[in-house]
Protein backbone atom coordinates (compact mmCIF):
# COMPACT_ATOMS: atom_id res chain seq x y z
CA UNK A 1 0.00 0.00 0.00
CA UNK A 2 1.97 2.81 -1.06
CA UNK A 3 -0.16 5.31 0.63
CA UNK A 4 -0.24 3.77 3.78
CA UNK A 5 0.95 5.28 7.38
CA UNK A 6 1.85 2.74 10.20
CA UNK A 7 -0.54 3.95 13.17
CA UNK A 8 0.25 2.27 16.96
CA UNK A 9 -3.15 1.41 18.46
CA UNK A 10 -3.23 0.38 22.14
CA UNK A 11 -6.33 -2.09 23.32
CA UNK A 12 -7.56 -2.48 26.63
CA UNK A 13 -10.41 -3.97 28.50
CA UNK A 14 -11.05 -5.31 32.09
CA UNK A 15 -14.42 -7.17 31.40
CA UNK A 16 -15.27 -10.57 30.40
CA UNK A 17 -13.36 -12.72 28.69
CA UNK A 18 -10.24 -10.25 28.38
CA UNK A 19 -8.39 -12.04 25.97
CA UNK A 20 -10.95 -13.40 23.80
CA UNK A 21 -11.66 -9.68 22.98
CA UNK A 22 -8.80 -8.35 22.46
CA UNK A 23 -8.37 -11.27 19.86
CA UNK A 24 -11.62 -10.46 18.46
CA UNK A 25 -10.65 -6.94 18.40
CA UNK A 26 -7.63 -7.85 16.61
CA UNK A 27 -8.86 -9.50 13.94
CA UNK A 28 -11.82 -6.75 13.06
CA UNK A 29 -9.43 -3.98 12.81
CA UNK A 30 -6.88 -6.16 10.38
CA UNK A 31 -10.18 -6.18 8.12
CA UNK A 32 -11.50 -2.66 9.17
CA UNK A 33 -8.16 -0.57 9.07
CA UNK A 34 -5.30 -2.78 7.72
CA UNK A 35 -2.27 -5.11 8.12
CA UNK A 36 -1.21 -5.68 11.59
CA UNK A 37 1.98 -5.36 11.34
CA UNK A 38 2.98 -6.05 14.87
CA UNK A 39 1.27 -6.90 18.03
CA UNK A 40 2.55 -7.02 21.94
CA UNK A 41 2.17 -9.60 24.44
CA UNK A 42 -0.70 -9.03 26.75
CA UNK A 43 0.05 -7.19 30.07
CA UNK A 44 -1.78 -6.81 32.95
CA UNK A 45 -2.33 -3.82 35.27
CA UNK A 46 -4.62 -2.77 38.17
CA UNK A 47 -7.16 -0.46 38.15
CA UNK A 48 -6.09 2.66 38.04
CA UNK A 49 -7.24 4.02 41.82
CA UNK A 50 -10.55 1.30 41.14
CA UNK A 51 -9.63 -1.40 43.43
CA UNK A 52 -12.95 -2.62 43.31
CA UNK A 53 -12.40 -3.13 39.37
CA UNK A 54 -10.65 -6.07 37.67
CA UNK A 55 -7.40 -5.63 36.52
CA UNK A 56 -7.03 -4.52 32.68
CA UNK A 57 -4.91 -6.46 29.61
CA UNK A 58 -3.87 -4.29 27.61
CA UNK A 59 -1.97 -5.19 24.03
CA UNK A 60 -0.29 -2.63 21.73
CA UNK A 61 -0.83 -2.70 17.59
CA UNK A 62 1.18 -1.38 14.53
CA UNK A 63 -1.41 -1.27 12.23
CA UNK A 64 -0.29 -0.42 8.38
CA UNK A 65 -3.11 1.37 7.20
CA UNK A 66 -4.42 3.93 4.23
CA UNK A 67 -7.48 5.08 6.43
CA UNK A 68 -7.31 9.09 7.69
CA UNK A 69 -6.90 9.39 11.00
CA UNK A 70 -10.20 10.34 11.39
CA UNK A 71 -11.35 7.26 9.63
CA UNK A 72 -9.03 4.81 11.71
CA UNK A 73 -10.39 6.62 15.07
CA UNK A 74 -14.18 5.42 13.55
CA UNK A 75 -13.04 2.18 13.34
CA UNK A 76 -11.40 1.44 16.55
CA UNK A 77 -14.91 2.77 17.84
CA UNK A 78 -17.11 0.81 15.65
CA UNK A 79 -14.80 -2.21 17.14
CA UNK A 80 -15.47 -0.94 20.71
CA UNK A 81 -18.92 -1.06 20.10
CA UNK A 82 -18.76 -4.75 18.33
CA UNK A 83 -17.07 -5.92 21.42
CA UNK A 84 -19.35 -3.98 23.71
CA UNK A 85 -22.56 -5.17 22.19
CA UNK A 86 -22.24 -8.26 23.14
CA UNK A 87 -21.94 -7.84 27.02
CA UNK A 88 -22.95 -4.49 27.79
CA UNK A 89 -26.62 -5.77 29.39
CA UNK A 90 -24.95 -7.78 31.27
CA UNK A 91 -21.74 -6.07 32.55
CA UNK A 92 -22.91 -2.73 32.26
CA UNK A 93 -19.73 -1.49 31.68
CA UNK A 94 -17.61 -1.21 28.56
CA UNK A 95 -15.64 -4.31 27.80
CA UNK A 96 -13.03 -2.79 25.20
CA UNK A 97 -11.09 0.75 24.91
CA UNK A 98 -9.22 1.05 21.70
CA UNK A 99 -7.17 4.25 21.31
CA UNK A 100 -4.97 5.65 18.36
CA UNK A 101 -1.12 6.71 20.30
CA UNK A 102 0.40 7.16 17.33
CA UNK A 103 -0.42 8.17 13.34
CA UNK A 104 2.51 7.92 11.67
CA UNK A 105 4.60 11.32 12.69
CA UNK A 106 1.51 12.82 12.67
CA UNK A 107 0.18 15.67 14.94
CA UNK A 108 -3.52 15.78 15.11
CA UNK A 109 -5.71 18.76 17.28
CA UNK A 110 -9.75 18.20 15.90
CA UNK A 111 -12.39 17.58 17.93
CA UNK A 112 -12.93 14.20 19.41
CA UNK A 113 -9.34 13.29 18.12
CA UNK A 114 -5.43 14.24 19.69
CA UNK A 115 -2.53 12.16 18.23
CA UNK A 116 -0.26 11.48 19.61
CA UNK A 117 -2.13 10.76 22.42
CA UNK A 118 -2.13 12.83 25.49
CA UNK A 119 -1.74 10.59 28.47
CA UNK A 120 0.89 8.39 26.38
CA UNK A 121 3.97 9.69 27.82
CA UNK A 122 2.01 9.36 31.58
CA UNK A 123 0.92 5.56 31.62
CA UNK A 124 3.23 2.77 31.93
CA UNK A 125 0.22 0.21 30.57
CA UNK A 126 0.38 2.06 27.34
CA UNK A 127 4.49 2.45 26.94
CA UNK A 128 5.48 -1.25 28.28
CA UNK A 129 3.53 -3.07 25.35
CA UNK A 130 4.22 0.00 23.31
CA UNK A 131 8.11 -0.50 23.88
CA UNK A 132 7.87 -4.05 23.23
CA UNK A 133 7.01 -3.46 19.44
CA UNK A 134 8.46 -0.33 19.05
CA UNK A 135 11.02 0.79 21.60
CA UNK A 136 13.01 3.34 18.96
CA UNK A 137 9.89 5.16 17.50
CA UNK A 138 10.02 8.57 18.49
CA UNK A 139 7.07 10.70 19.92
CA UNK A 140 6.80 13.55 17.55
CA UNK A 141 5.75 16.15 20.08
CA UNK A 142 7.81 15.23 22.75
CA UNK A 143 11.15 14.43 20.47
CA UNK A 144 11.77 11.25 22.91
CA UNK A 145 11.77 7.02 21.65
CA UNK A 146 9.20 5.01 23.47
CA UNK A 147 12.25 3.11 25.59
CA UNK A 148 12.98 6.74 26.98
CA UNK A 149 9.75 7.63 27.52
CA UNK A 150 9.35 4.47 29.15
CA UNK A 151 12.92 4.84 31.10
CA UNK A 152 11.61 8.63 31.89
CA UNK A 153 7.66 7.06 33.23
CA UNK A 154 6.44 7.95 36.81
CA UNK A 155 3.35 5.83 37.10
CA UNK A 156 3.79 3.75 39.79
CA UNK A 157 1.34 0.70 38.81
CA UNK A 158 3.10 -2.31 37.98
CA UNK A 159 2.41 -3.65 34.33
CA UNK A 160 3.23 -7.52 34.45
CA UNK A 161 3.54 -9.70 31.15
CA UNK A 162 0.00 -11.70 31.44
CA UNK A 163 0.61 -15.55 31.33
CA UNK A 164 -2.62 -17.25 30.24
CA UNK A 165 -3.77 -17.88 26.91
P1 LIG B 1 -12.08 7.22 26.30
O1 LIG B 1 -13.36 6.47 26.47
O2 LIG B 1 -11.65 7.96 27.52
O3 LIG B 1 -11.00 6.37 25.70
O4 LIG B 1 -12.40 8.37 25.24
C1 LIG B 1 -12.84 8.02 23.96
C2 LIG B 1 -12.96 9.29 23.13
O5 LIG B 1 -11.74 10.01 23.16
C3 LIG B 1 -13.23 8.97 21.68
O6 LIG B 1 -14.61 9.03 21.42
C4 LIG B 1 -12.47 10.02 20.90
O7 LIG B 1 -13.34 11.00 20.35
C5 LIG B 1 -11.59 10.70 21.92
N1 LIG B 1 -10.18 10.67 21.53
C6 LIG B 1 -9.37 11.75 21.45
N2 LIG B 1 -8.16 11.41 21.06
C7 LIG B 1 -8.15 10.04 20.91
C8 LIG B 1 -7.16 9.09 20.52
N3 LIG B 1 -5.91 9.46 20.23
N4 LIG B 1 -7.54 7.78 20.47
C9 LIG B 1 -8.79 7.41 20.79
N5 LIG B 1 -9.76 8.25 21.16
C10 LIG B 1 -9.45 9.56 21.21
Amino acid sequence: MSNSVTAYLLLGGNLGDRAALLRAAQAQLATAAGEIAAASALYETAAWGREDQPAFLNQALAVRTALPAAELLAQCLATERHAGRERLERWGSRTLDVDILLYGDALVDQPGLTVPHPRLAERRFALVPLAEIAPQLRHPRLGLTVAELLARCSDPLPVRPWPGK
